[in-house]
């Protein structure tokens, strides 16, 4: 099969325009999406010191390696775990790919941080909940003590259409009214933005082998079970059938999200009596769930 532009060999066929393209204007096309995407939406501009969340997977190490192609002003943040056999596993690939890019990399250490590493600590939270708890608070701690004027991640369109598609199945509908691209920033809390979020995991995969991008592919042992992964697959059978459903379903939610405004838990915000960040009771969850009597430092040494 040859490309729709050129008469190269087809490095990937298209899912949704369904069209062959070699790898030189795949390339092409995937950038171009993603600019298109952090226009659209108004990301970020050039002069703002952006912090990547990067975790050695492939979303985050194409997402760091593009916005440096671009020539954004970008460092990385890589958040050790501490999950035996996987976490520093993970470490590992994220200084090669900051190498690659030529970018500053810091890192926080769960377990020399705050004693013990995530699925160890006693609690009866879920251990994915709580991790989510705090991964947030540590990127926006981090980001916030060092200026950084914006925090990138790595979400895919799979990971939006997955995340809106379970939270209308099971009707928690005051997380979908913050969900989307950009989420502003506000007092201590630092904008957060997701520049791939208009493209597929396929493309990813495709486009991190395209330009030579080595990441890891053991997933999380946590990650086990997680019904995300099941909504991922039920969505892509859909896609199947259906291309272009994925692209329709998440732009057709951003025209809708106003409906769900009105779900907003507006209580006061308070700033948590430990650490000084937003919270909603005395302490945030964070201090809560680590038992802590004083701030993380987390400002660059
Ligand atoms: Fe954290 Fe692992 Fe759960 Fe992801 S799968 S939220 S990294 S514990
Ligand atoms: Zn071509
Ligand atoms: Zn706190």
């Amino acid at each position: 099969m040859k490309c729709k532009f050129c008469e190269k060999e087809a490095y990937i066929k298209l899912y949704h325009p369904k069209i062959p393209l070699c790898r030189e204007h795949f390339i092409e096309y995937f950038e171009r999406k993603v600019r298109r995407t952090i226009e659209r939406y108004k990301l970020f501009k050039k002069d703002e010191r952006i912090l990547v969340a990067i975790s050695g997977g492939k979303d985050s190490a194409v997402v760091s390696y593009i916005l440096k192609k671009f020539n954004y002003d970008i460092q990385c943040l890589y958040i050790n775990l501490g999950v035996r056999g996987y976490s520093d596993k993970c470490e590992e690939y994220v200084k090669k790919q900051c190498k690659m890019i030529d970018t500053p990399l810091h890192i926080v250490k769960i377990r020399e941080l705050l004693g013990s590493g995530i699925g160890e600590l006693r609690t009866t939270r879920p251990t994915c909940s709580y991790c989510g708890t705090t991964k947030r608070y540590i990127s926006n701690k981090f980001a916030y003590d060092n200026n950084f004027d914006v925090v990138v991640t790595g979400h895919n369109i799979d990971d939006e259409a997955s995340f809106i598609f379970g939270n209308v199945l099971n009707w928690n509908t005051q997380y979908l009214a913050k969900q989307g691209p950009i989420l502003p920033g506000e007092g201590k809390f630092v904008k957060k933005v997701k520049p791939l979020y208009e493209v597929t995991e396929r493309e990813i995969v495709a486009y991190a082998s395209a330009v030579g991008i080595d990441y890891v592919t053991d997933k999380c042992p946590y990650s086990k079970g997680a019904i995300t992964l099941r909504y991922k697959e039920i969505i892509n059978q859909l896609e199947k059938i259906r291309p272009g459903t994925k692209i329709k379903f998440v732009r057709g939610f951003l025209k809708k999200r106003h409906l769900f405004e009105g779900e907003i838990e507006k209580g006061k915000i308070n700033e948590c009596k430990v650490c000084g960040m937003p919270s909603g009771g005395k302490v945030c969850s964070f201090c809560r769930i680590w038992d802590l009597r004083e701030a993380v430092d987390l400002s660059i040494k």
